[in-house]
């Protein structure tokens, strides 16, 4: 994984949950809630009483399922389990998710839910995300905060506060292919429009062609970013079906259209 820098490290934030907790296996405690709540508390409390104690947005009682049901056994390998704390370290607020088959080729593997990111001093809001895999989503957080938000405060004058995108997981295929697509692998991400602290929206549609001349170099500067960091950027000068988002992937070798 390319140009994801280190946070600070002394500061752990507790994450919200924003789905079920009882359908996650109970081996599933690599989050920043698990480390900051891990050494106080004691470790015959149940797991689950854990992560629900740790999240603000706790499932309502109706939506819960029994403990009993979730027969998936989550065994992290130490590379899953780093990749996530590190994306705590960066103060993302994310609940993995359990790995899960679909289809043929189609999968969320040691990956998370993002609820949000953060920039050097603020909370980046997250919109249409699905599913990510852990390693997209700490290229992801690094490109929002060093490749984004710089480049708004430094283009536009004014920084980053919300991402919206068009989604990660799908199952689908490369358009006019048999190949399955990243977003398969939930190893991508289409990005579509950027908020700023100022009110304004920048989206990849209007701003890309018709933008004023700042707007223009910022979604340049953000596209270049991408192929700085991703395996695969595609932008509006790929082809038509990329004009209103930037696809960014972590597979691939440098792929930058
Ligand atoms: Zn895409």
């Amino acid at each position: 994984m390319r140009g994801n820098s280190a946070a600070p490290q002394h500061v752990k934030q507790l994450g919200a949950i924003h789905e079920p907790v009882t359908a996650w296996p109970k081996t599933v405690l690599t989050t920043h809630c698990e480390y900051s709540r891990m050494r106080w508390i004691a470790p015959l409390l149940p797991a689950m009483a854990l992560l629900s104690a740790c999240g603000s947005v706790v499932p309502e009682a109706s939506e819960r399922q029994p403990v009993a049901r979730s027969t998936a056994v989550l065994t992290p390998r130490p590379e899953a389990r780093q990749c996530l704390a590190q994306l705590g370290m960066t103060h993302a607020n994310f609940t993995p998710v359990p790995d899960r088959y679909f289809e043929r080729g189609c999968s969320t593997l040691n990956s998370v839910r993002l609820a949000s990111l953060r920039s050097d001093d603020a909370t980046l809001a997250l919109a249409n995300l699905g599913p990510v895999t852990c390693p997209l989503a700490n290229t992801f957080a690094a490109w929002a905060r060093y490749g984004v938000d710089r480049a708004a405060r430094q283009v536009l004058g004014s920084p980053l506060v919300r991402i919206e995108t068009m989604g990660s997981y799908s199952c689908r295929n490369v358009a006019g292919t048999a190949r399955r697509s990243g977003h398969a692998s939930a190893n991508a991400i289409d990005v579509s429009a950027f908020v700023l602290a100022d009110g304004r929206r920048i989206t990849v549609l209007g701003g890309w062609r018709q933008g004023s001349t700042a707007e223009r170099q910022f979604l340049r500067i953000v596209h270049a970013s991408a192929c700085k960091r991703f395996g695969t950027s595609l932008g509006p000068e790929y082809n038509a079906a990329h004009a209103n988002h930037l696809h960014v992937e972590v597979n691939g070798d440098g792929f930058c259209r």
